[in-house]
């Protein structure tokens, strides 16, 4: 693990915003692992914010809704930040925001529901993994197995990025009555709320509110990639979760701070997922912000909300700069699973020209896998699929650290995600 410059000072303290309502929301029915929804409206339909737009009866899927009140103008193959086009259902804004009439539930209520109860209540409100990952959430709350701790992802690692941070800072007590809920489902005996120790705020706020003995308040150091799932679990219960296999099978769940307080909101508020804390951020604006966005919201609308521009952006992030993906347009939409815009200028997203390999070994010597990134990047040069899987493709965790070491600028995750493809294939 390495100690990267943050850039966290440009938002950290700023509390969330509300972003304006887009005039069109362009929502993605494939924003989570698994089978994208089918749209259940169609188009000149009016629509409610918080509707149900897209269900989907597989196994490994979630629901979506609609994230602003209007008309369905078309449900068509549109801009999509990771797959390219893919359909979404393209609604115009009414100006009204008029939500879909759903009460909150009493403590008595909530009191009442069993762990099917809320897996169904987390189902229905399309709720899947906030920390980048998308996996539909009400999975990860029945788990094949008996759990024995559930460690709370606080860490965010990623530079720049600072909605979960402001979220821990803003939300606390509802993160509290979050985990509770998932204990429910769960059964586990402990609990690590894991937070980074350059979070001092977050940190003081949590142990302010936690009252309950089980929870224990897990401080980080701030190193890249201590958010990542197996790293978590690696230096917080000093156990490995074996390749191919996930943290349920040595009896851990990991959720993101952001996806219970996402839990909470669906049990008590009876609200959907149709919006999220973003942070735009870069040296490119002038007013960088942590924003509550609506789903489907362009990119564009959010950067006129943190303009004006002080230079042209060069490169355009979703996500973290080190595990995010590189946008092509403005105009391409927030999914759920989005925590970040980055605008960087050409300054600091220049890409240097690759260079031979010099075998220094600085690659494996930071793989938080133990990988040896330089041999998985000349096996799928070679196109060799099966030399790549031997020396553990599949086991990246994708998250840039080789590439960011490598002296000759060797593109290593971009070979490394492309022999993962090959191998799924
Ligand atoms: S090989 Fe994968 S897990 Fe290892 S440093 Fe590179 S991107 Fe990260
Ligand atoms: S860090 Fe770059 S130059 Fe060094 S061994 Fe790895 S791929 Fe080769």
């Amino acid at each position: 693990m390495v100690k990267l410059e943050e850039r966290k000072e440009l938002t950290k303290d700023r509390p969330v915003e509300i972003a304006p309502l887009p005039r069109q929301a362009y929502i993605h029915l494939a924003q989570h692992t698994g089978k994208s929804a089918t749209p259940c409206v169609k188009t000149a339909d009016t629509v409610l914010t918080g509707q149900c737009i897209g269900l989907s009866e597989a196994a490994v899927s979630s629901a979506i809704h609609s994230s602003i009140s209007g008309r369905v103008l078309s449900i068509r193959d549109y801009l999509h930040p990771i797959l390219g086009y893919a359909k979404a259902v393209i609604i115009e804004s009414d100006g009204q925001d008029t939500k879909e009439k759903l009460e909150p539930r009493s403590q008595k209520e909530i009191e009442k529901l069993g762990p099917e109860e809320i897996r169904k209540l987390v189902q229905k409100a399309g709720i899947v993994g906030l920390g980048g990952a998308a996996f539909p959430t009400h999975i990860k709350l029945n788990p094949p197995r008996p759990i024995d701790t559930l460690i709370i992802n606080g860490a965010e690692c990623e530079p720049y990025l600072t909605s979960d941070y402001r979220l821990m800072v803003e939300k606390t007590k509802e993160i509290i009555l979050g985990i509770d809920l998932v204990l429910r489902c769960i059964n586990a005996k402990y609990v690590y709320i894991a937070i980074e120790d350059n979070k001092p705020e977050a940190i003081k706020a949590f142990k302010g509110e936690v009252k309950n003995l089980k929870f224990k308040i897990q401080i980080l150091k701030s190193f890249y990639p201590q958010g990542g799932e197996k790293q978590l679990i690696k230096n917080i219960l000093d156990k490995e979760v074996p390749s191919g296999k996930l943290p349920f099978d040595i009896g851990v769940v990991v959720h993101n701070v952001a996806t219970i307080y996402a839990i909470y909101e669906a049990v008590y508020k009876n609200k959907p997922l149709y919006e999220r804390i973003v942070t735009v951020t870069g040296s490119c604006l002038e007013n960088p912000k942590n924003l509550l966005v609506r789903i489907g919201t362009p990119i564009k609308d959010l950067i006129n909300a943190c303009g004006p521009l002080v230079k042209t952006p060069y490169k355009i992030v979703m996500g973290g700069p080190m595990m995010g993906i590189a946008q092509c347009s403005q105009d391409i939409p927030i999914i759920k699973a989005t925590n970040g815009i980055i605008l960087l200028s050409e300054e600091e997203a220049r890409i240097y020209e690759e260079q031979v390999c010099i075998r220094c070994g600085a690659c494996v010597r930071n793989c938080p896998i133990g990988l040896m990134p330089c041999i998985i990047d000349a096996a799928s040069r070679k196109q060799d699929w099966k030399l790549a899987a031997a020396y553990g493709a599949l086991d990246c965790i994708e998250c840039g650290l080789c590439s960011y070491v490598c002296p000759a600028n060797r593109w290593l995750v971009e070979a490394i995600k492309l022999a993962k493809q090959m191998q799924r294939k």
